[in-house]
């Protein structure tokens, strides 16, 4: 086998199920970056002593607004951008003392589409393959140009390629090296729907088959639909992180508006108790989450109160408004870490 800085010897796919697999795909602890003024911007402090862990096994996403540190999270990772303090890890490999063999065990597919034009998809996984010491005998690569759908564009100019076909020869160029840990950091910009749809069979087809994917987005309802584990972050905060379905229920906040026969000038005692208020129009406003407030006890209140209920209705507010409602609030602090998921086999 040749020998290569980063030699897939390293971690031979059996590497994985062996016993001593680490439970975390990456762990983060107090990572910090300050990139450094320039050009007139000032100094910006893009990650704040980030805790964050991945269990091993499986499907996250690293949600967050535009600016929020995502990018700078993951190119830290990647050995693309500098970190100014904490640690980090990636499959039990320090970033700092175990670096080649740290960036072994991930394959990034960067935010920006930059794929040399002048490339067919089988050449780039070719030199991908090589730089990353993937002996002849073990190189997939139309095996992988197949699983992304590019089988029939293997020989063509990277140049003649649409965006959403770079954007998987990018995620192909990152399974090269059969990484445990794939990172796609915002998959579906310029991605169309069909294609994204695809893009995720893939994603999730690779999960199932042992990988741990890490997926940032601006979009909560990529990250609800794809992952098992959500973070949001937000000014380079970790503000929350959870199980999806955890996470979700805690965002699942409806309201029930009350509009009452009768005028009042206060809301009644018997409702003070689910936190009612009167809006404007006089309507009773009720927040409850789904699954955990009996309506039903509502409903009584009201009439207890000795109140007509004349029309009711049920908002359920855009989760888009919710997720910014969270990364305006202040950071709370985190969950105990949740058990490991296990990888399947
Ligand atoms: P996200 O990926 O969540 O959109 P980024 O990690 O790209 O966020 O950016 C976080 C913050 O750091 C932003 O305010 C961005 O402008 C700034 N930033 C990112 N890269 C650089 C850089 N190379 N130099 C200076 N500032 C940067
Ligand atoms: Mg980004």
């Amino acid at each position: 086998m040749p020998a290569s800085d980063l030699s897939l010897s390293d971690l031979p796919p059996s590497d994985r199920s062996a016993p001593e697999l680490p439970d975390h795909a990456i762990q983060a602890h107090g990572l910090d970056k300050v990139y450094a003024p320039s050009g007139g911007q000032p100094a910006m402090h893009a990650l704040k002593a980030v805790d964050l862990e991945v269990p091993r096994g499986s499907l996250f996403g690293l949600l967050g607004p535009n600016g929020a540190g995502k990018s700078t999270f993951i190119n830290i990772l990647a050995g693309l951008v500098i970190k100014t303090g904490g640690q980090a890890s990636i499959w039990g490999r320090d970033i700092d003392a175990e670096p080649r063999n740290a960036r072994a065990a991930i394959g990034v597919v960067p935010q920006e589409l930059n794929i040399d034009p002048f490339f067919t998809p089988r050449e780039l996984l070719e030199v991908q393959a090589g730089m990353y010491g993937v002996p002849q005998a073990a190189r997939r690569t139309d095996e992988i140009l197949a699983a992304v759908g590019l089988a029939d564009r293997a020989g063509a100019y990277a140049r003649t390629l649409s965006g959403g076909m770079r954007r998987r020869l990018l995620v192909a160029k990152a399974m090269v090296h059969n990484p445990p840990v794939l990172i796609l950091d915002e998959p579906t910009a310029g991605v169309d729907i069909e294609l994204r749809q695809n893009l995720w069979a893939h994603v999730r087809k690779l999960n199932a088959a042992g990988t741990t994917v890490v997926l940032t987005t601006h979009y909560l309802e990529e990250a609800e639909e794809l992952c098992d584990r959500i973070a949001i972050i937000n000014h380079g905060q970790v503000i929350a992180c959870d199980t999806t379905e955890r996470l979700v229920r805690r965002l699942d906040r409806k309201e029930l508006r009350i509009t009452l026969a009768e005028a009042i000038a206060a809301v009644p005692p018997p409702l003070t108790a689910f936190a009612a208020e009167l809006d404007r129009d006089g309507r009773l406003i009720v927040g409850y989450h789904t699954g955990q407030t009996d309506i039903g006890a509502i409903l009584a209140a009201v009439s207890d109160a000795g109140l007509t209920i004349r029309d009711l209705t049920t908002e359920e507010p855009d989760l888009e408004d919710i997720f910014l409602e969270l990364t305006r609030a202040a950071p709370t602090p985190r969950p105990a870490p949740p058990p490991t998921v296990r990888r399947a086999g």
